[in-house]
C-alpha cells in the first residue's frame, strides 16, 4: 500500500472511491510548438506519432452521446495541433455538451487557427489557457524564449472575440503554476494581481484565475532531479497532505483517456501508464459507466501532488480560503 493510500485510509477509512463522472477529459496527443520545464505530459514538437485517430475520436463522442457526462475536456499537448481538434468540438456540440479547450494560447496563433478560432466562439468553447505569471521573464524561463510575447497576443486576440468579457458568455480562464518547486500561493490573492497586472499592462481581462500544483512526474520530475529538488519536494507535498481536499479531488468525478483509448483515473495516472483497474475496462471500446462511476481510484504517492495544501485540480485550488 502507498503512503498516499494509508493517509486516505487512515482519514476516510476507505480506499479512495470515485463518485459519479461529470467529465471526460481527453488528451488527444504528446505534439506540442513548446517544452515548458514544469509540463507533467513531456510534450514537445519532436512527439510527432502520437495522435488520436478519427476512430478514437468517433469513440469519444459516441461514449458522449450514450452517457450522461456532461463535459469534453479537451488537453494534449497542444490540441491545435491536431487536424481532428475541429471533428471533436463541433461532435461535442451537436450533443449538446460543454467543451473546454486547455490551450497554451501560443497554438492558437499558428498558421491555420483562425478557422479555429471561430469555431470556438461558434461553440462557446470554454478556453483554460496556461499562464504561469503576468512577468514576461518568469514566463520565458518556465515556457521558452518568446512565449509570453505570443501568450499575449493570443490574449488580445481572445478577447477583441469576446473572451473573458462580461456577458459574452465566452468564458476564458487563466491557469497559474509555481514556477520552482513550492506550493501555490492563495488563488484568489493570484487572481488580484493577475487581473490589475494584466489590465494596467495591457488592456486583458479574463474570467477565473486557477491556481494548480505542479505534478512531481513527467519533464517536472526531471527538472526537480537535475536541481537536487526532488526529494525535498516530494516531502512538501506530503508534510502538507490536507484530508479535507480529498471529497474534491478530481478524479472522483472525471475520467482521462489517452490518444490511443485507454482509460485512467486522471491525466497524472495516465503518463504513470496507470489504467483504471480494480475490474474496471480499461480501454474505451469496453466503457462502462456502471462500473467506472463506482470504481476504486489507482492511487500513488504522486497524488499528493493533488491533496497538498488547498488541493489542486484541472479546475485549480480545491479548498478555498483556508491557510497553509
Ligand atoms: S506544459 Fe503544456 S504547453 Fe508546455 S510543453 Fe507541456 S503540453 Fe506543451
Ligand atoms: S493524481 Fe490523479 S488519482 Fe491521484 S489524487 Fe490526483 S487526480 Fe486523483
Amino acid at each position: 500500500m502507498s503512503e498516499f493510500s494509508s493517509k486516505v485510509y487512515e482519514a476516510i477509512h476507505s480506499p479512495l472511491m470515485a463518485d459519479g463522472i461529470d467529465t471526460l477529459q481527453v488528451n488527444i496527443g504528446r505534439h506540442c510548438n513548446q517544452r515548458c520545464l514544469h509540463c507533467h505530459v513531456d510534450a514537445g514538437p519532436d512527439k510527432k506519432t502520437e495522435f488520436m485517430s478519427r476512430e478514437t475520436m468517433g469513440m469519444v463522442l459516441k461514449v458522449l452521446a450514450e452517457n450522461e457526462i456532461h463535459t469534453l475536456d479537451i488537453t494534449g499537448g497542444a490540441p491545435e495541433l491536431h487536424p481532428g481538434l475541429g471533428y471533436l468540438l463541433e461532435g461535442a456540440a451537436s450533443l449538446g455538451k460543454k467543451a473546454i479547450l486547455r490551450s497554451n494560447l501560443s497554438a492558437l496563433l499558428l498558421p491555420g487557427n483562425e478557422r479555429l478560432i471561430g469555431l470556438l466562439v461558434k461553440n462557446r468553447v470554454e478556453i483554460i489557457a496556461s499562464l504561469p505569471c503576468y512577468l514576461e521573464k518568469n514566463v520565458d524561463s518556465q515556457r521558452g524564449a518568446g512565449v509570453y510575447k505570443l501568450s499575449i497576443q493570443a490574449l488580445k486576440l481572445l478577447n477583441d472575440r469576446g473572451y473573458g468579457k462580461e456577458g459574452s458568455g465566452l468564458a476564458l480562464h487563466l491557469v497559474y503554476n509555481p514556477a520552482g518547486a513550492v506550493l501555490p500561493g492563495r488563488q484568489d490573492a493570484l487572481e488580484s494581481d493577475y487581473k490589475r497586472e494584466l489590465q494596467g499592462r495591457h488592456g486583458i481581462v479574463f474570467n477565473k484565475l486557477l491556481a494548480i500544483t505542479n505534478m512531481p512526474i513527467g519533464r517536472f520530475k526531471e527538472t526537480l532531479l537535475k536541481g537536487g529538488n526532488y526529494e525535498s519536494y516530494a516531502a512538501i507535498l506530503k508534510k502538507n497532505f490536507n484530508k479535507e481536499t480529498i471529497p474534491e479531488l478530481m478524479c472522483r468525478k472525471m475520467l482521462s483517456i489517452s490518444w490511443d483509448g485507454r482509460i485512467f483515473d486522471c491525466d497524472f495516472n495516465q503518463m504513470l501508464e496507470l489504467t483504471v483497474n480494480h475490474g474496471a475496462a480499461s480501454l474505451l471500446s469496453g466503457f462502462d459507466l456502471e462500473v467506472l462511476k463506482k470504481r476504486e481510484i489507482m492511487v500513488g504517492d504522486h497524488c499528493f501532488g493533488c491533496a497538498a495544501g488547498r488541493g489542486s485540480s484541472c479546475g485549480g485550488e480545491i479548498r478555498s480560503g483556508l491557510v497553509f
